[in-house]
């Protein structure tokens, strides 16, 4: 993959910022794993500490919705961490409300350390966020709009890295163009570019490849874990499965406003893709038929038997076929829904609303 390698390599002047911004040089250790989304690391430590939080939009027709119910969620400084969930699920309002742009109905938000009602400031300092719209005003140069943005953040002349930014997102030769005439790849770097200007500790990123061609994905991809590995810590959301898979050491899944699950990538992973079925056959059996010892087969009773499969390897079918190979009959079948079963599910299902090339989901690594 030469063009990710390349992009690595000319990433490393942002790497030098990125390790400067680290205003607290030991990232708290992650502690909290399997203790339940919100636990364990305190919030001055924190990077990113959310605790109660609820957002219910007043709409004038149709009634209000709620968006977000009592969502804790706790991420240590230095992860690269990730909220996933299908679309409507809430992620952008968790988002939007960090960055200030949508207020909260109740409950806390702190970032580095800063509370979100008490210091606001300090916390738009702590943050850099790319929002999911690429909202690029299309008369001004990348150069024009680093600076501008680094004003509005006021960040001296001095001090500030327009340069550096800029070639650390491979865009030095379109500094001096017209943003309009910027690839959708090239808008996207620059919305990083920008959301650094003032060297956040913090960089949250809302879907950034919905919608993306494979190989820009992957530029994106070694660029956030570039990033990342220089010390900043980041949150990003995203619909795909395999995104949050292949960056993020610990992921949150958002259903319908309720975070229902936080855990580390491999835990979530074998919890997602994990069912159990049960059958109830028509004869005594005193063990489970050696044929179906890969779905770890086992004997609640005499005539139950339960299977554990994994539904990205296995289908229901090949199951069927084996119980009848092995001259088992089936009189009836239960499975149990969760909630994690209803989200993979949705997640996984190859979504061609939008048009984009989406990878059906992978389970080896990409890169
Ligand atoms: P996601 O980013 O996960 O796709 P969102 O946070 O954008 O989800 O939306 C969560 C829910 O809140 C959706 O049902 C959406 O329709 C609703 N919603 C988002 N923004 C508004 C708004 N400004 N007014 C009313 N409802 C909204
Ligand atoms: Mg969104």
């Amino acid at each position: 993959m030469p063009r990710s390698a390349s992009f690595i390599e000319s990433s490393s002047a942002l790497s030098a910022i990125a390790a400067e911004n680290r205003s607290s040089p030991a990232p708290a250790p992650v502690s909290n794993m399997g203790a339940g989304p919100g636990a364990a690391i305190d919030p001055a430590q924190a990077a990113v500490s959310i605790r109660g939080l609820n957002k219910i939009y007043r709409r004038k027709k149709g009634g209000d919705k709620q968006a977000l119910f009592d969502v804790d969620l706790a991420i240590g400084r230095g992860e690269l961490f990730g909220l996933l969930g299908p679309n409507g699920a809430g992620k952008s309002t968790l988002i939007n409300i960090m960055a200030q742009l949508v207020n909260k109905t109740s409950g806390t938000v702190s970032v580095w350390g800063h509370d979100l009602d008490r210091e606001p400031r300090q916390v738009a300092a702590a943050i850099g966020v790319v929002p999911q719209e690429l909202n690029i005003d299309p008369f001004f140069t990348p150069r024009e709009l680093l600076d501008l943005q680094a004003g509005l953040y006021g960040v001296p002349r001095a001090e500030r890295r327009t340069v550096d930014l800029l070639a650390a997102m491979r865009l030095t030769e379109q500094s001096d163009s017209y943003a309009r005439s910027l690839s959708g790849g090239m808008r996207r770097r620059l919305m990083v570019a920008k959301a650094m200007v003032h060297t956040p500790p913090v960089l949250v990123l809302d879907e950034p490849t919905a919608g993306v061609d494979v190989d820009l994905r992957q530029q994106l991809w070694a660029y956030v874990r570039e990033l990342n590995r220089a010390g900043t810590t980041v949150l990003l959301t995203t619909h795909y499965l395999e995104e949050a898979e292949e960056l993020c050491g610990r992921i949150a899944i958002i259903n319908h406003g309720k975070l229902i699950a936080c855990d580390t990538t491999d835990a979530l992973l074998a919890r997602l893709d994990s069912k159990e079925i049960v059958f109830i056959v028509g004869g005594d059996l005193t063990e489970p038929p050696a044929a179906l010892a890969r779905w770890d087969a086992t004997l609640l009773g005499p005539r139950r038997l339960r299977l554990r499969y994994r539904p990205s390897a296995t289908r229901v079918g090949e199951i069927l076929a084996a119980l009848q190979a092995a001259r088992v009959e089936v009189i009836d079948i239960s499975t149990l829904e969760t909630d994690l079963e209803d989200i993979f599910l949705q997640l996984t299902r190859r979504d061609d609303s939008d048009g984009a090339a989406k990878p059906a989901i992978q389970r080896g690594r990409v890169s």
